[in-house]
C-alpha cells in the first residue's frame, strides 16, 4: 500500500536522489535517508529520482534491487524518475551506463587530470605497509603519476592492465557548507589519488556518483554520514569538468542503544524485518522521520504528507540519532489502533497462518478475523503479537488449562460455577454478541448466588483456556461466531461435525470449538463430583 497520496508532478527545479547499493536488504538507516529525500522533494515539490548502484558486480544483485523497491513501496515513497519509473536522465541503473563513465574517463585522462595506473595489488599492498611502519597515511604512493600518456597508452594497447586515477591536487584545502554539518574542511595531503575506473572497466563509486549525480541534475545530495569523506573527491571531480556541484547534507547515521552504528548484534535492522514483525508502514515511516528530526510543536505522529510540509532539512540535527525500539512501538500502537479492521485483518492472516491456525481465508473468514483483530491489536506493539492475543479463539484446550496448576487450583473451588455454565450453554443458543453473553452471566448468577470475580474468573478459564486476555463480552462472542465458521448456517458445532459429510461453508481457520463445546469439555476434564 502507499502511505502518501500519488507523487504530484514536480512544480520546483529541485532534484535529490537516493542512489541504493543492491547488495542486501534495505537497511532502516538507508530507509531513513531515502525518506528524508522523499519529504524534502515532496514537501517543496522537487523530483525525488531512484538510482540503483550496482556497479559492485559480485555483492549486487536484481533481487536485492527488487527487494529494495517493494520496500520502498511498502513505506509509500514513490519516485518520478528512476529503475521502474523511467525518466530523461536514464537509464537509472549504473550497470547501464558504463558508457557514459568510459567518455567520462577519456575526458579526464585526456585533460591530464586523470592518468593510467600499472600497480599491481601485491605493489599497492607493500606500499601501504611501509607507509604505515613508517608512521604516514596509506595513501597512493603517486607512482604512476608521471608516466608520459603516450607511453601509458601504449600499455594499455599491449594489453598491460590499468587503472585510472584521479590527479587529486596537492596541497589544497576543500571546502564545502553541508547543509547539516556546516563547514567542512579537508586538505588533499590526506587525500590519495583515487581509482576512478578499474581494470575491468566498472567505475569506482566516486566516479560513477559524480557522473551521475551532474548528469542527472541533481541539486541536494542527502546521505549518511559515513560517506563525508568522499565529498572533498567528488568535489574535485566537479571542479575537474567544470561543473557546479549540488548542496550537500550528511545525516547521522542511526545508532544502536550504545551509539555504535545500527547493526545485527542489536537485533532487526532492515525494513523487512520490521515488516514481517508486523510494523504498519505509516508507524515506520513516521518513526524513522523522527530520528534526528522533528515536525515541530505538538504531535510528532503524523501522516507522511504532514511530515513533508513541516520538513526543512537545515532542521535535521548533527548528533547521531539513536533507533528507539520503545518508541518505534508507541508509534506503531497508534496507527494499529487508526488502521481499519480489514486491513488489519488481511495483515494478521500471515501471522496466523504460521502457527498454523489457518490455511487460505475466505471471504467470511477474513470478514469474522476483522471483528476480532481491533480488540488484539488494542494492547500489542506489533502485529507478530496478536496470535499470543487470539490464541484464545483457535487454540483452546480444556486439558492444557488445567495442566496449569493455578488454574487447576481456581478450576476446583469454582466447581459449581463451572458445572452449571457448562449446563447453562447447553440449553442456550450460542451467545453470538454482548448482549446474549451478559444475559447468560445474569442467569447464572440467578442460579450459583455467586457475583463478580468469582462468577466472571471461572467462566473465563472455562471459555478461554486462560486467566487473562481480550475482555469476555468481546471474547466469548467471537468464540460463539468462530464456532459457526465452516458449519451450516445457524447450527453450532456438534460432536463428529468436522469431517463429516456436511454441507459446510468452506473456511480456512482450524475448527473453533463453541462455548457450549468448551464448558462441557472443561467440566469434563476437571473431573470429580
Ligand atoms: N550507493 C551509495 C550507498 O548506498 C550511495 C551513496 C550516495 O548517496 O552518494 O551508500
Amino acid at each position: 500500500m502507499s502511505a502518501g497520496s500519488p507523487i504530484p508532478d514536480p512544480r520546483s527545479p529541485m532534484r535529490v536522489r537516493f542512489a541504493p547499493s543492491p547488495t542486501g536488504q534495505l537497511h532502516v538507516g538507508n530507509a531513513r535517508t531515502a525518506l528524508f529525500n522523499w519529504l524534502l522533494a515532496r514537501g517543496s515539490g522537487g523530483t525525488f529520482i531512484l538510482r540503483i548502484e550496482d556497479t559492485d558486480v559480485e555483492r549486487s544483485s536484481r533481487e536485492w534491487e527488487r527487494a529494495i523497491i517493494e520496500d520502498l513501496r511498502w513505506m509509500g515513497l514513490d519516485w518520478h524518475e528512476g529503475v521502474e519509473a523511467g525518466g530523461a536522465r536514464g537509464p537509472y541503473r549504473q550497470s547501464e551506463r558504463l558508457h557514459l563513465y568510459r567518455a567520462h574517463a577519456v575526458e579526464l585522462l585526456a585533460h591530464d587530470r586523470a592518468y593510467r595506473c600499472f600497480c599491481s595489488a601485491d605493489q599497492l599492498e607493500a606500499d601501504r605497509r611501509a607507509a604505515l611502519a613508517e608512521g604516514r597515511p596509506p595513501k597512493y604512493s603517486g607512482r604512476c603519476r608521471g608516466i608520459p600518456r603516450d607511453a601509458a597508452r601504449r600499455r594499455v594497447e599491449a594489453g598491460e592492465p590499468a587503472v585510472v586515477r584521479f590527479r587529486v591536487p596537492d596541497r589544497r584545502d576543500v571546502v564545502f557548507d553541508d547543509v547539516v554539518r556546516g563547514e567542512v574542511r579537508f586538505s588533499t595531503d590526506v587525500i590519495g589519488d583515487p581509482v576512478l575506473v578499474r581494470s575491468d572497466g566498472y567505475p569506482a563509486y566516486n566516479f560513477a556518483v559524480v557522473v551521475d549525480d551532474a548528469l542527472m541534475g541533481i541539486t541536494h545530495v542527502i546521505r549518511g554520514e559515513d560517506h563525508i569523506s568522499n565529498t572533498p573527491r567528488q568535489l574535485l571531480l566537479y571542479e575537474a569538468f567544470g561543473w557546479t556541484p549540488p548542496a550537500f547534507a550528511h545525516v547521522s547515521l542511526v545508532m544502536g542503544p550504545d551509539h555504535s552504528p545500527l547493526s545485527k548484534r542489536h537485533g532487526a535492522t532492515s525494513v523487512k524485518e520490521f515488516r514481517d514483525r508486523g510494523c504498519l508502514p505509516e508507524a515506520l515511516a513516521n518513526y524513522l522521520a523522527l530520528i534526528g528530526w522533528s515536525p515541530g510543536e505538538g504531535n510528532e505522529l503524523l501522516p507522511l504528507d504532514e511530515l513533508a510540509a513541516r520538513f526543512r532539512l537545515e532542521d535535521v540535527g548533527r548528533s547521531a540519532g539513536v533507533f528507539d525500539v520503545e518508541k518505534l512501538a508507541w508509534v506503531n500502537r497508534h496507527y494499529l489502533k487508526l488502521a481499519d479492521p480489514m486491513r488489519l485483518a488481511r495483515l494478521t492472516v500471515p501471522h496466523l497462518q504460521r502457527e498454523a491456525w489457518l490455511s487460505e481465508p475466505t471471504d467470511a473468514d477474513l470478514n469474522f478475523l476483522a471483528s476480532v483483530v481491533p480488540a488484539a491489536a488494542a494492547s500489542v506493539d506489533r502485529l507478530d503479537q496478536i496470535p499470543g492475543r487470539l490464541r484464545f479463539l483457535f487454540d483452546y484446550s480444556a486439558r492444557r488449562a488445567l495442566d496449569d496448576p493455578a488454574v487447576r487450583a481456581e478450576a476446583e473451588g469454582a466447581r459449581s460455577v463451572i458445572a452449571a455454565l457448562a449446563e447453562e450453554l447447553t440449553a442456550a443458543a450460542p451467545l453470538l454478541d454482548r448482549e446474549a453473553f451478559r444475559a447468560a452471566v445474569g442467569r447464572l448468577r440467578d442460579r450459583t448466588g455467586q457475583k463478580g470475580r468469582a462468577l466472571l474468573h471461572p467462566i473465563r478459564l472455562v471459555l478461554t483456556g486462560g486467566p487473562e486476555g481480550v475482555e469476555l463480552d468481546v471474547a466469548v462472542p467471537a468464540v460463539e461466531r468462530g464456532a459457526l465458521l465452516g458449519r451450516p448456517k445457524g447450527r453450532p458445532l456438534q460432536t463428529g461435525d468436522v469431517g463429516a459429510d456436511l454441507q459446510v461453508r468452506p473456511s480456512g481457520f482450524r475448527p473453533i470449538p463453541s462455548a457450549a463445546d468448551r464448558a462441557a469439555a472443561f467440566h469434563e476434564a476437571l473431573g470429580g463430583p
